[in-house]
């Protein structure tokens, strides 16, 4: 059966045969480059068919949110992997060491110390990426461009964090493969190979420029519910 876009399972085809073509056009292969599909907004049953059609890495942006569903899904699937791509506060770190394989948002001293202490208590070592404000917004999460070396040293050095990469969300309004090859540059002089970058309205370009990761929410599941969007 073709795949078809009124059911996330086929868009989720559908995302998937582009991102083959968008590597295939920048030479690289499909195989480094991971979906991550963005569950934010909704629920078990909608997640469900998702994974029964094979997908079986998730990204979240709200620890709370993510602690009503993942448990039982995980329970149902056990190979599924979730990645926390929100905004983490210290006084959530025990949650979501418990909770997420993956924390993609850490960005300042205080929160990469307060992971690093709650991995060695709960006995479970989870990687991280550092999130990086490429467009410097003062209402964005992420440390500076300028400032982003000196967080990746702190948390390899000082707190033995496992630092796959950088992840960024660049502004709206601007030409996103800036904010790209920005984030490829900072990952490259710290020798990171880790690149979680592009969204549904650019993951196509961000392959282009070296992701590793896409984090790809309505593009598979469908419009948010402007209330819920963010
Ligand atoms: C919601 C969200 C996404 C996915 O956004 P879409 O435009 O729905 O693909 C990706 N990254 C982060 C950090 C998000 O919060």
């Amino acid at each position: 059966m073709p795949a078809s876009d009124e059911t996330s399972e086929g868009r989720l085809q559908q995302v998937r045969t582009r991102i083959v073509d968008a590597a295939g056009r920048a030479g690289r292969s499909s195989s480094d480059v991971t979906l991550v599909a963005v569950s934010k907004t909704f629920d078990a049953d909608a997640i469900r068919p998702v994974i029964e059609a094979g997908q079986t890495l998730f990204g979240e942006n709200r620890v709370q949110e993510a602690k009503g569903k993942w448990p039982g899904l995980k329970q149902e699937f056990p190979d599924v992997r979730v990645h926390l791509i929100g905004p983490l506060q210290t006084n959530k770190v025990r949650d979501a060491v418990a909770l997420f394989d993956c924390v993609e948002t850490v960005d300042r001293a205080k929160l990469a110390r307060a992971l690093a202490k709650e991995m060695e208590t709960a006995g479970r070592r989870i990687p991280i990426f550092v999130q990086v404000n490429t467009g410097a917004e003062p209402q964005k999460a992420g440390v500076l461009p300028d400032e982003a070396d000196a967080l990746v040293a702190l948390c390899r050095d000082e707190c033995g964090l496992d630092v796959a990469g950088l992840m960024c969300i660049p502004p709206v309004e601007e030409e996103p493969s800036l904010h790209f090859a920005l984030l490829e540059k900072i990952a490259q002089r710290n020798g990171l190979q880790g690149l979680s970058m592009g969204m549904s309205s650019d993951f196509e370009i961000a392959v282009e420029f070296g992701a590793t990761h896409v984090r790809v929410g309505s593009a598979i599941f469908g419009a948010r519910t402007a209330q819920a969007a963010q």
